[in-house]
């Protein structure tokens, strides 16, 4: 093989079939030891004739491209990158430091230490495996949507002999790049492409081996233009049915059953604008539970879900049915306050006004409860602009949001997109209302992920027995709240 293809631990997990518990791996070491919590949140993926059954959709898309260039390349386990003879070594990172927006919440507020990402990430680099494959003369190209954080810390690249490292939407020349690595060509230390450098839909190749969690794009780029996001900048694309029911085949094929829509905002699959087209949201719905068992979206905005309520009226009926009862997707309310809606995300309330966006979050709740669409939602806090007032307008929204079937997650401002060039927000910047924002929703996400475990682990059988162990872990969280004070 000339090529192999991997990612640390983390992310070589299907999660037991289930995306959100991989938000665990953004979690620092807790109370519970490690090979528990690895099992629960990051079980190893098994192999299929020595290579891993699932793999990240990113890893799988520069596999297509370069085997379509005629590279003999392959994903496989951490473990295996030296067995094959290849000569480089492609790695993907999601937040290889822990800097991303959960990972340093989480860090902030437990402070126990550097989250399992950053740690299984680094492992990577000491294994036997690798420095096996670096003594054999290998070489080494980082890439994938957490790259960024190699700017601050080229150290790491120093240490670990990492060769070059790759940040943007890879497809357009990727091949260039592997064919000089595979030649001994010297390589660029950092390649930072352009927004406008971004790859044509003709350039995107289909994966030929199944995704995790059977994932796949609907779409690319988003036009909101939150300030603080680096998608935003991306042009927009949407794929095509046709491009689509290829890698949902290629996923049921190999025996993956359920699946992922992914894209910034699925509700806007096909336009160009902020208002949906029903007639091809319900298509892409339809499609994919043509194949799937289960599915579930990446992402959707409240907007999108106010602007036509009915559109979740008629995918609950395509989706819910005899296998699933309901499905999720992250969205981000990011803020409570209409003001820094109109600072920090200009289009963030399209096709309504900014000081209408309170409102529509808690219009939008009310739909999604109603049709079973339970979202795993975000904010954002310690945004440059933000002051005390949009603070205490988040916590009004919350408050106002307590009977929302949902979780709440607030994140810490982190730069990126138009707003790379400011500070981090760190825990210790936190004042009084800040902590009165994470205690409302600890709140809210203790209430309610009782009842969605309960539904979340009820789809299998094997799943009644992970149950009482993930019910163990809120326990300890909700004793600790406790014992500190936070929760009643
Ligand atoms: S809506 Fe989400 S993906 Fe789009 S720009 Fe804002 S944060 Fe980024």
């Amino acid at each position: 093989m000339e090529v192999v293809l991997t990612a640390d631990e983390t992310l070589m997990s299907n999660h037991h079939g289930k995306e959100f518990l991989g938000f665990g791996t953004t979690s620092p070491p807790n109370w519970l030891p490690e090979w528990l919590f690895r099992y629960l949140f990051f079980p190893k993926i098994k192999k299929v004739n020595g290579q891993p059954w699932q793999a990240p959709y990113g890893l799988r898309k520069i596999e297509a491209k370069l085997i379509d260039a005629g590279i003999d390349a392959s994903v496989v386990y951490p473990d295996d990158i030296a067995n094959h003879g290849a000569k480089v070594l492609g790695i993907y990172v999601m937040d290889p430091f822990g800097w991303g927006p959960s990972s340093t919440t989480f860090a902030g507020i437990m402070k126990t230490g550097e989250p399992y990402n950053a740690k299984y990430f680094e492992l990577l680099f000491k294994s036997k495996a690798y420095k096996k494959f670096k003594e054999e003369g290998g070489r080494t190209i980082v890439g994938g949507p957490g790259v960024w954080q190699f700017k601050y810390n080229m150290k790491f690249a120093d240490r670990y002999k990492i060769d070059c490292i790759y940040d943007g939407e890879a497809e357009k020349d990727i091949v260039e790049l592997f064919h000089k690595a595979l030649n001994g060509e010297k390589l660029p230390r950092y390649i930072e492409k352009l927004p406008n450098e971004a790859p044509s839909l003709d350039e995107i190749p289909d994966i030929k081996k199944p995704s995790v969690n059977g994932l796949v794009e609907i779409g690319r780029g988003c036009p909101r233009g939150c300030k603080f996001c680096s998608v935003t900048l991306r042009p927009l694309r949407w794929y095509p049915y046709e491009k689509i029911e290829k890698e949902i085949k290629v996923n049921v094929e190999a025996g993956v059953r359920g699946g992922i829509l992914h894209a910034e905002d699925v509700m806007l699959y096909g336009v160009k604008s902020v208002i949906p087209d029903e007639e091809k949201v319900l298509k892409v719905n339809e499609l994919a539970k043509k194949y799937y068992d289960t599915i579930s979206w990446s992402h959707a905005s409240f907007a999108a879900v106010a602007a036509k309520p009915k559109i979740i009226e008629k995918v609950a009926e395509i989706i819910c049915d005899e296998k699933q009862k309901w499905w999720g997707a992250e969205m981000g309310i990011e803020t409570g306050s209409a003001e820094l809606i109109r600072k920090a995300m200009p289009a963030k309330a399209k096709p309504f006004k900014p000081e209408q966006y309170p409102e529509i979050v808690k219009e939008a709740a009310g739909v999604m409860t109603d049709n079973n669409l339970i979202p795993a939602c975000t904010l954002i806090t310690g945004l440059p602009e933000e002051t005390e007032d949009d603070v205490i307008k988040t916590i009004e929204l919350i408050d106002d949001l307590k009977d929302f079937k949902s979780l709440i997650v607030p994140l810490f401002f982190v730069p990126m997109g138009k707003l790379k060039d400011k500070d981090w927000f760190k825990e210790h910047e936190m004042n009084e209302l800040h902590r009165e924002l994470l205690i409302k929703c600890l709140q809210h996400d203790i209430k309610w992920v009782k009842i969605i475990a309960n539904e979340y682990f009820q789809e299998r059988k094997r799943d009644i027995f992970l149950k009482p162990f993930y019910a163990l872990f809120v326990k300890i969280i909700e004793w600790q709240g406790k014992k500190k004070g936070v929760l009643e």
